[in-house]
């Protein structure tokens, strides 16, 4: 096992250090663990951060984006990366199952493992877990981490800054997420201070869209929606053919799923997207429906409360029909 404080004596000199995060990375993922580079960095360490999966477009303005080295592209240098590591920081997952590929090398690395993550129910892979499943965002903790336990504010930079706060802005859907707390809002406004170009950070992240993709929106809300108002459900379904047609990449789908949920009266709204070898699952719930439990239990996945995710091998209509079937199970929850 590792204490804070042995951790923050080992970081006062030279270490080797990887960071990883989960496969297809979002804006907490990334913003968190290039957050936690740069400072990592300004303290004379050695740092690489490798990601299991390609990060969307929308986040590649990031400060030091063009140092992460993604998995697939070169595993043998990752490899070797991960083996030398003294320190591995396991950012926003805390099952190695997240990281895909990555996951027995990491599993079998001899360095001390960091969990720094808000998830549900952690597999325990760790030495050392900075978590809390309240905590909005991993930016968050990776700020509490730095400020609090390294005692080291003054050492944030406008780009650590801007790292973190575009972990904390994806994750609570701008701020207005029931995991926005006042705390939640004093961090962020420290991370203004700090020199977070807010603002422009909202720009970059929302105003980024293709003309491909902002057409696939509006073909995927004219024709992919269904409503189920008895359940006040409702969800999109996307084929293979709208996927090829408008050649989407896993960012693209990104905040698709919340404009079901923006429907009045809407509880529960769901995304089946067909990636080829399987159907991919988001959920969003309002108030206290378990997205996270349905997840688990029957779409081979987890996540938060109110958004989780999982996968499932069987057809779209297979997927559908059983998705339907599962909604009188919560009608107490879906029916007010
Ligand atoms: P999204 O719908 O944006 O892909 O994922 C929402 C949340 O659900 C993620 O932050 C993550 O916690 C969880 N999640 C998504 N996909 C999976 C999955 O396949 N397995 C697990 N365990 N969690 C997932
Ligand atoms: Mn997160």
């Amino acid at each position: 096992m590792l204490t804070i404080s042995a951790l923050k004596e080992e970081l006062t000199s030279p270490k080797h250090i990887l960071i990883t995060t989960h496969f297809n990375p979002d804006g907490d993922a990334l913003g968190s663990s290039l957050g936690l580079y740069l400072w990592l960095q300004s303290k004379g360490h050695q740092v690489t951060v490798v990601v299991p999966s390609e990060f969307p477009d929308f986040l590649s303005w990031m400060p030091a984006q063009e140092h992460i080295l993604v998995y697939p592209k070169d595993p043998q240098t990752a490899d070797s990366l991960i083996a030398k590591a003294d320190f591995l920081f396991c950012l926003d997952f805390n099952h190695l199952s997240r990281i895909n590929a990555m996951e027995n090398a990491v599993r079998n690395a001899p360095g001390k493992k960091i969990m720094i993550d808000h998830h549900l129910a952690p597999e325990g892979f760790e030495d050392l877990a900075h978590w809390d499943s309240h905590a909005a965002a991993t930016a968050q903790l990776v700020y509490d981490f730095i400020v609090n336990r390294m005692d080291d504010r003054q050492h944030i930079s406008p780009e650590i800054a801007a790292c973190l706060y575009t972990g904390i802005m994806t994750d609570t859907g701008s701020f207005r997420f029931r995991s926005t707390t006042a705390e939640v809002h004093l961090i962020v406004a420290d991370l203004i201070t700090l020199g977070a170009p807010n603002s422009k950070i909202h720009e970059k992240v929302y105003n980024s869209a293709t003309e491909v993709r902002l057409r696939f929106l509006g073909y995927c809300l004219l024709n992919c929606l269904v409503v189920v108002p008895e359940y006040n459900t409702a969800y999109f379904l996307i084929r293979k053919e709208d996927v090829n047609r408008f050649d989407i990449m896993p960012g693209d789908t990104e905040g698709l799923v919340n404009y079901a949920l923006s429907i009045s009266g809407m509880r529960l709204a769901a995304l089946f997207i067909d990636r080829s070898e399987l159907i991919k699952i988001s959920l969003r719930s309002i108030d206290e429906i378990p997205a996270n439990e349905i997840c688990s239990k029957y779409f081979n996945g987890g996540g938060h409360l109110n958004a989780a995710g999982g996968s499932s091998t069987a057809s779209m209509e297979e997927v559908e029909r059983s998705f339907r079937s599962i909604l009188p199970l919560y009608k107490d929850y879906l029916i007010e």
